[in-house]
């Protein structure tokens, strides 16, 4: 079955680097075989992010000459405000410079240091700022999120059992907030389900407890709602994002995502007391109520991009080119999480290379790998991105994954088809890659300037013979060539 092409046609175009395998080489060594740190000129076909890294359209691009950048009383401010009001029903928006703008604000505002703040896994900058403010994350998606494998059409629902016991070991008023991500970013983009959203809803209600929406990826989790939960076949997606935000007391939202823009973001909320705070802290940290850190053409634009993504047929699209690569992958046997979720495929680097411990890192070798292989950058979501706990030891999260994020609007079926051709070629030499070793690492948010290179040669005990030998960890130059 074949999803529908491209409903858009190009109007201007963007010329791709393609660089030979010795640039490669050269470059990754450069980058601390990170793949943050690859200048992006060397980078033929770019998979690190969905974040900003959207295609605007023509309409988005007209909105920006009509930017108010006016210090106070903006027209666009306004746009903006009446755009998220329409499409998400919230009467109160202020802007941030981007997702995490919001996140630091409402973190300040609604957590008292000690309280938990219990979320369908954690994002890295979400639980960033919660710990920051004092709060104590807890993390109650149902199990089968962490299991790569795990067949579940929400695979992103919180598990109500969980929450519950949560609140009735600590009281009420020990939570936060409750924050339920739409969709869950770092469990492979998988969704949440409008039953599950209404249930915590009720629960929260019961309690008297503030329940937040993540709401970065809105529109993909509507989408997978629409296609998947009974009841909402015949529904837009426009019409399933409005009741969804409907169960919510408000929202931090990306704009680099579902708003298809390359920076902004906004908190809103229907509470004008937490309007008030979020007023008074915009000011200090961001900028003024009416612009926060966009400029007027940003809000303009971000004004366009809420209402084009939820467009039925651009969701169908776009949730339809993730699947397409997902499932070239998985007839090549190609070890991936399932079901694939909203924006991205996720290579499930300890399925790929079960020769490596996780503390040899193995999605980082392999995302370094992929780069080498076919000028392909993605992004390790494992043990480098979960970073340290509280006693200076590497978290271990049970999802060791390489990050293939498709952006919005930018490739095409073709370009997914060399992503494609590259795995599977890696895939086929899987014993030949080995793991890595930190060189320099960061005290916070290691992942993004983190350097390593690769582990030495095991000492090899002569006992071994040819076969053993030709699958284990051998010279750094397996990681290089
Ligand atoms: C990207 C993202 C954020 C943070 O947004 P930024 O705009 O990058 O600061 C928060 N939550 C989720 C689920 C995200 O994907």
């Amino acid at each position: 079955m074949s999803h529908l092409a491209e409903p858009y046609r190009i109007k201007m175009v963007e010329p791709l680097v393609v660089t030979t395998r010795e640039e490669r080489e050269e470059a990754i060594e450069q980058a601390g075989y990170n793949t943050f740190l690859l200048p992006s000129q060397k980078v033929y076909i770019d998979l690190l992010t969905d974040s900003g890294t959207n295609a605007m359209s023509d309409r988005q691009w007209s909105m920006m000459m009509l930017g108010d950048e006016a210090y106070a009383g903006s027209v666009s401010f306004e746009r903006l405000r009446s755009a998220v009001e329409q499409n998400y029903g919230f009467p109160f928006t202020v802007p941030t410079h981007q997702g995490r703008g919001a996140e630091h604000l409402i973190s300040k505002i609604l957590i008292t240091p000690g309280q938990y703040v219990p979320g369908n896994m954690y994002f890295t900058t979400t639980r960033y700022h919660q710990e920051a403010a004092g709060g104590i994350f807890v993390d109650v998606v149902m199990d089968e999120a962490h299991d790569p494998t795990a067949d579940h059409p929400f695979k992103g629902n919180i598990d109500l059992a969980k929450l519950e016991a949560l609140v009735a070991e600590h009281g009420a008023e020990k939570i936060a907030y409750v924050n339920q991500a739409v969709t869950v970013n770092l469990a492979g983009g998988q969704p949440v389900s409008m039953q599950n959203i209404r249930e915590v809803h009720e629960f929260c209600q019961a309690h008297g407890i503030v329940h937040w929406s993540d709401a970065t990826r809105l529109a993909e989790n509507a989408y997978f709602i629409q296609q998947r939960e009974d009841g909402y076949r015949d529904k837009s997606t426009r019409e399933i994002a409005k009741e969804m935000m409907s169960y919510f007391d408000g929202l931090t939202m990306s704009g680099k995502k579902d708003g298809l823009v390359n920076i902004g973001g906004f908190l809103a909320m229907r509470d004008e007391s937490i309007l008030v705070k979020a007023r008074e802290l915009v000011v200090v940290y961001e900028g003024m109520p009416s612009y926060g850190g966009m400029a007027g053409r940003d809000m303009e634009a971000l004004a366009q991009g809420l209402v084009e993504a939820l467009d039925d047929d651009y969701l169908a699209h776009r949730v339809g080119q993730v699947t397409y690569l997902g499932r070239r992958l998985q007839e090549a046997g190609v070890p991936i999480v399932t079901p694939v979720g909203g924006h991205a495929v996720f290579l499930d680097a300890r399925a790929f290379l079960p020769h490596l411990a996780q503390d040899e890192f193995p999605a980082q070798a392999l995302a370094a790998e992929l780069y080498v292989e076919s000028g392909v950058r993605s992004m390790e979501r494992g043990i480098v991105s979960a970073g340290r706990d509280e006693n200076g030891q590497h978290r271990y999260p049970r999802l060791e994954l390489v990050r293939l994020t498709i952006p919005r609007r930018v490739y095409t079926d073709r370009h997914l088809d060399v992503v494609a051709d590259a795995v599977i070629a890696l895939y086929e030499r899987r014993d030949e890659i080995g793991g890595l070793r930190f060189v320099y690492e960061p005290p916070s948010l290691r992942f993004f300037t983190a350097r390593f290179e690769p582990l030495p040669a095991k000492p090899v005990d002569s006992a071994l013979d040819d076969a053993v030998l030709s699958r284990t960890r051998l010279a750094p130059e397996s990681v290089r060539a």
